[in-house]
């Protein structure tokens, strides 16, 4: 029978047509079950690929001649229904369920990565290459997905076991990343768990200088020098700031005002500008601005 590898796909695409809607629908559900954000907002933006991804299984069946259709798909409806038992049946806490949700949506990655790679493979040995390309779009989002929830899972697995998260969680997630090569993912990944390293280092920080006396000045005469610089490096012709500190001299040798620039440079330049005055001008006084708004 010379037809059944196009029969093979064809039940491989009706089958995640089926699968995907299932998912789009379970994301929802996982998203408002959720209570760490990130991963509620994760799961959320999955939702949105998902449905990108019906369209683009539809223009495959279009690319064979084929009308949409979805045939049930016994491994997504497995994967949700495990996930909503455990939730009916064991009740975790918040903690908990959070760990598992991001397992379980990893796991659903896993079974479509393996789906469209075995697609792809028949859909490029058939000769329907329109079809093969939307498959390696669909699998090139389910493995950014996959890296993205395999970070959220360690992290949250850190967190609900009380070990750190941290560096070490950093590490991890570029070891991770660069193995799935979700970049994009990765960049969301460390930036997330990096800001709660910074938070974290930031709070130990607080804590140390609340027990020092000499904390507040020196806090105090940094913030000045930052509105400082800002100030200085905006106003181009003034040179009212620019003896104050040697690093605000060196800020404004670094980047002279040119009129060889390009206009639309310098346009958006002006803008920054404009707007960084602004603001260092309300840290300073605050009485520009508000002479500005009376008039
Ligand atoms: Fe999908
Ligand atoms: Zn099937
Ligand atoms: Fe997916």
């Amino acid at each position: 029978m010379p037809d059944n590898g196009r029969e093979l796909l064809l039940h491989g695409l009706r089958d995640m047509y089926d699968a995907e809607h299932r998912f789009a629908e379970a994301l929802g559900t996982m998203a408002d079950q959720a209570s760490d954000r990130m991963l509620a907002d994760g799961f959320r933006r999955h939702r949105e690929v998902t449905r990108g991804q019906i369209r683009r299984l539809e223009q495959c069946f279009m690319a064979m001649g084929e009308r949409p259709q979805r045939e049930q798909c016994a491994g997504a409806e497995g994967l949700v229904s495990e996930y909503e038992r455990f939730v009916r049946k064991q009740q975790p806490d918040r903690k908990t369920l959070d760990v598992f949700a991001a397992d379980a949506a990893l796991k659903v990655e896993h079974y479509e990565i393996a789906a469209y790679a075995g697609m792809i493979d028949l859909a490029l040995r058939l000769d329907v290459d329109g079809c093969a390309r939307f498959l390696q779009d669909n699998l090139k989002e389910e493995e950014a997905a996959a890296a993205e929830l395999e970070m959220s899972a360690r992290r949250l697995g850190a967190e609900l076991t009380g070990s750190s998260a941290g560096l070490r969680g950093a590490v991890e997630t570029f070891r991770v990343g660069s193995r799935s090569g979700g970049i994009g993912a990765v960049g969301r990944a460390v930036r997330e768990q990096a800001t709660g390293a910074i938070e974290r280092l930031e709070k130990r920080g607080r804590r140390v200088q609340a027990r020092s006396s000499r904390s507040k000045p020196a806090r105090r005469a940094s913030r000045k020098t930052t509105s400082r610089r800002s100030t200085t490096s905006s106003a181009s012709g003034s040179t009212s700031g620019r003896r104050s500190t040697g690093r605000a001299r060196s800020t404004a040798t670094r980047r002279p005002a040119s009129p060889t620039r390009r206009p639309a440079t310098r346009a958006k330049r002006a803008t920054t500008t404009r707007r960084r005055t602004t603001r260092s001008a309300t840290v300073r006084r605050g009485t520009r601005n508000r002479a500005r708004s009376a008039r």
